[in-house]
């Protein structure tokens, strides 16, 4: 959309829309809101809606910081799902400080900060992803269960599929609000799905997301179904991934600049020092992009999910995979991230470690054209693969002590970050689980 505030008055009008919600997210990628009626749109609009901006830091708030909210005009958009008399709308806001200027603790503006340094060195990024999610049943109380009835897998179609008509309600939903989805499928475990919608600009991708995972949540509770996005809700099967598709596009002709019919591979030296980028920061970056204790639990092998940092352009199990389209469709795909993750950070994070490759000509190790989890321990040191960290704990450490990807978060995310996940871990570390009574309370 190129919406001006005219546009907006007439179509809250036309449309008899009278609640807005201005969301925006948290750092730990939660969606937020608050609510205001249509009278309260002139306000809005002129920016000048407070809230308590410690929300962006989730859990506790120590005192309360007053904040405005600014609404993206572009990112107005009707919720179809609500009733067609009394409307609900909402906007993306953008949060600022009471002196006027961006809240640092805004991950909204840390994508901004990161893309606009794309900008200068001339490149727009460009980003589509691969979101998969579980559809289980309700219990009586209508609370979520990891109960499901269906059996189908990969590709698999109704009548096995139980949830067809669940996935087809979500991607109408979808298109009546502007996405264009390119494809969707029935996943490798049973209740899993997959539903892929169009690439565009991070800045949109990462505001798609939010909405995307809205819609799929709202629509699958409407059919009496939960949908979840946490990364590994059932032991013996896959968990949820969300692969970015990654390219850098010449900010004024468009052109795909990873793409490079004479180059390796039909790849530019750009995309190379891109792809040196990602794995130097990788580490780092996985803290952002597998945020919670369970997502370690996805990272296992067997489960089609990347362990180790390495990339090919043939083979699916490294963590970094060019997928063979060439031309406008060149891009980078990285395996690693989960639903879980902010998609603003995450974005940010990746966009960074791929500029850093290119501005230090950083040079990527070979790729890896075998089945890296048929390699012994041995053979994978003698090539110099490294691992992704194994848990939470690790990442963390890692993320700690990535000074370049801790400057990309600054000095208020960071450490409002750090913290939380730190007590998150903590608390999961004192569990005792049924697996330690299973293995240790007879036997010793
Ligand atoms: N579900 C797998 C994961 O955990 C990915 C499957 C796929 O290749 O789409 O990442
Ligand atoms: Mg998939
Ligand atoms: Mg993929």
């Amino acid at each position: 959309h190129d919406y001006s505030k005219e546009d907006i008055f007439r179509i809250v009008e036309e449309e008899d829309v009278e609640f807005i919600r201005l969301q925006f997210t948290d750092i730990f990628g939660v969606l937020k809101n608050v609510a205001i009626t249509s009278s309260q749109l002139q306000k809005a609009l002129d920016n000048k809606c407070m809230f308590d901006g410690s929300a962006l830091e989730g859990i506790v708030r120590f005192e309360e910081s007053d904040m405005y909210l600014h609404p993206d005009l572009n990112t107005f958009e009707i919720f179809p799902w609500r009733p067609q008399q009394g409307r609900v709308a909402r906007f993306i806001c953008d949060v600022y400080k009471t002196d006027g200027t961006p809240f640092e603790g805004d991950p909204r503006y840390i994508l901004k900060k990161v893309l606009k340094e794309a900008d200068e060195m001339g490149y727009t990024f460009n980003v589509g992803p691969e979101c998969e999610f579980f559809l289980f049943h309700t219990d009586d109380d209508g609370l979520p269960t990891t109960i499901t009835h269906e059996k189908a897998g990969y590709f698999d179609l109704g009548p096995s599929d139980r949830a067809e008509n669940v996935r087809r309600d979500m991607i109408l939903t979808l298109e009546d609000m502007g996405f264009e989805i390119e494809s969707s499928h029935h996943e490798t475990a049973p209740a899993q799905h997959e539903i892929d919608f169009k690439y565009d600009e991070a800045l949109a991708t990462a505001d798609n997301l939010m909405t995307f995972k809205l819609t799929v949540k709202t629509i699958a509770q409407r059919h009496g179904l939960h949908a979840t996005f946490m990364p590994k809700p059932t032991m013996n099967s896959c968990g949820s991934g969300m692969h970015v598709n990654m390219s850098l596009a010449d900010k004024d002709t468009g052109r795909d600049i990873f793409d490079r019919t004479d180059g390796k591979l039909g790849l530019s030296e750009d995309a190379y020092h891109f792809i040196a980028g990602l794995m130097k920061h990788m580490k780092a970056i996985t803290a952002i992009a597998n945020p919670l204790v369970n997502s370690y639990k996805r990272m296992v092998p067997g489960f089609e999910a990347p362990l180790y940092i390495a990339w090919s352009a043939t083979n699916r199990s490294p963590l970094i995979r060019i997928p063979a389209s060439r031309g406008q469709s060149t891009r980078i795909e990285l395996r690693s991230p989960d639903p879980t993750a902010n998609p603003y950070l995450t974005l940010a994070v990746c966009l960074a470690a791929g500029l850093d490759g290119i501005k230090n000509k950083l040079a990527a190790p070979s790729g890896i054209d075998c089945n890296i989890f048929d390699m012994t321990d041995d053979e994978r040191k003698f090539v110099g693969i490294d691992s992704l960290p194994v848990d939470l704990y690790e990442a963390l450490q890692c993320l700690r002590e990535d000074k370049f990807i801790m400057n990309v978060l600054g000095p208020h995310v960071s450490k409002k970050y750090l913290e939380a996940k730190e007590q998150e871990w903590n608390s999961y570390r004192r569990q005792v689980t049924q697996w330690e009574l299973d293995e240790y309370l007879n036997k010793y």
